[in-house]
């Protein structure tokens, strides 16, 4: 149930509703905007019906939202899109970000150079993995600490917030002294206790799209973050399995419109994972802007040949420049501003 308060509703009125909701064991979730205050009200939904809150001081009118998303649902926040500032950069509301960088932080030199392109080219934040989840426990699984350490150099190098992976619940305190957003990755998505922790962190987060989940569990895993008080969520459609194997992943393209019919969150797109193949991400990110992102998330590497990770995938450094150029000029033609 959401219960939107009179524009003119006094902090003791939202108080008073609080406390009725919660004295039938409901959570209370305040989200104060910059007209309107609107209380989620979780829990069993009879006896929140029965406060019958329709009538009580201060409160506009109730709302039951059907989905079992709440936090996460287009309804909650009365159809206004939620727009996440990581650092005076913002994506949702019309903003779309580039998020550029290597698949693995691999060296100093390798991010070093790297970051510097980007940058130059017009991205909005750096990524790179310190921490990899790879299919095989054979090969490189990033550098961990010393990764992160790389990439805070970055951060001061290029003035580029970070965007990091956190597979591990036992890193996140390294992890939040380096990452401006914490990824939570495909494989993760699912990872409740990860969730949970992250939203308590109160970081910015981007949860990519399990390889298998649906639309309704990625929204369940924003949820998971959502109600720990935490409202920069970001989402990540970066391709699922499907019977096809001609590309790495199928881009799902029809989730991003999906997505911004159904959540207030912002949705970008992952065409590096998707695709697999470098000479497929240009096309599909100029895609992924056309159905209505809220930026991408691509992955350059300096020498792609000699990457020791996903480097099929990633785009030259020397081009990425003219890359974001063309994917700017398509956010454009929807209405973006590139950020
Ligand atoms: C990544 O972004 O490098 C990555 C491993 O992505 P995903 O979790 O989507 O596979
Ligand atoms: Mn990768």
């Amino acid at each position: 149930m959401m219960i939107v308060m009179k524009e003119e509703a006094s902090q003791e009125q939202v108080d008073s509703v609080v406390r009725r909701v919660e004295s039938v064991g409901a959570h209370a979730h305040v989200s104060e905007g910059e007209v309107l205050t609107v209380i989620g009200a979780i829990g069993d939904r009879e006896r929140i019906a029965n406060l019958d809150l329709q009538g009580a001081d201060g409160v506009d009118r109730v709302v039951p939202i059907t989905k079992p998303y709440k936090l996460a649902s287009s309804q909650f926040k009365h159809g206004v899109p939620t727009v996440v500032e990581v650092d005076g950069r913002r994506i949702g509301g019309g903003h779309f970000s580039l998020m550029a960088g290597p698949c693995t932080v691999e060296s100093r030199e390798q991010l070093l150079s790297t970051a510097d392109a980007v940058k130059q080219g017009g991205a909005s934040m750096l990524r790179g993995g310190a921490y990899k989840p790879r299919t095989s426990p054979y090969s490189f699984q990033g550098l961990g600490d010393e990764g992160l350490r790389l990439l805070r150099e970055a951060k001061e190098e290029t003035g580029l917030p970070i965007v990091t992976e956190l597979m591990d619940a036992r890193d996140v305190e390294a992890v939040l002294e380096v990452a401006d957003v914490i990824q939570v990755g495909a494989r993760n998505m699912q990872n409740y206790s990860l969730l949970a922790e992250i939203g308590r962190s109160g970081r910015a987060v981007l949860i990519k799209r399990g390889l298998a989940a649906t639309l309704e569990e990625l929204l369940m895993a924003a949820e998971y973050v959502l109600k720990e008080g935490n409202e920069d969520v970001i989402l990540c459609e970066r391709g699922i399995r499907t019977f096809e194997t001609a590309t790495r992943f199928t881009l799902d393209l029809g989730a991003v419109p999906w997505l911004k019919l159904h959540t207030h969150l912002p949705v970008i797109v992952d065409p590096s994972h998707a695709a697999g193949d470098r000479r497929l991400v240009e096309p599909l990110s100029r895609a992924a802007a056309a159905v209505g992102a809220d930026g991408i998330i691509v992955e350059v590497h300096q020498d792609p040949e000699h990457a020791l990770c996903d480097g099929p995938q990633a785009l030259y450094a020397s081009q990425f420049a003219e890359y974001a150029r063309d994917v700017g000029a398509h956010a454009a033609l929807v209405g973006r501003v590139f950020a």
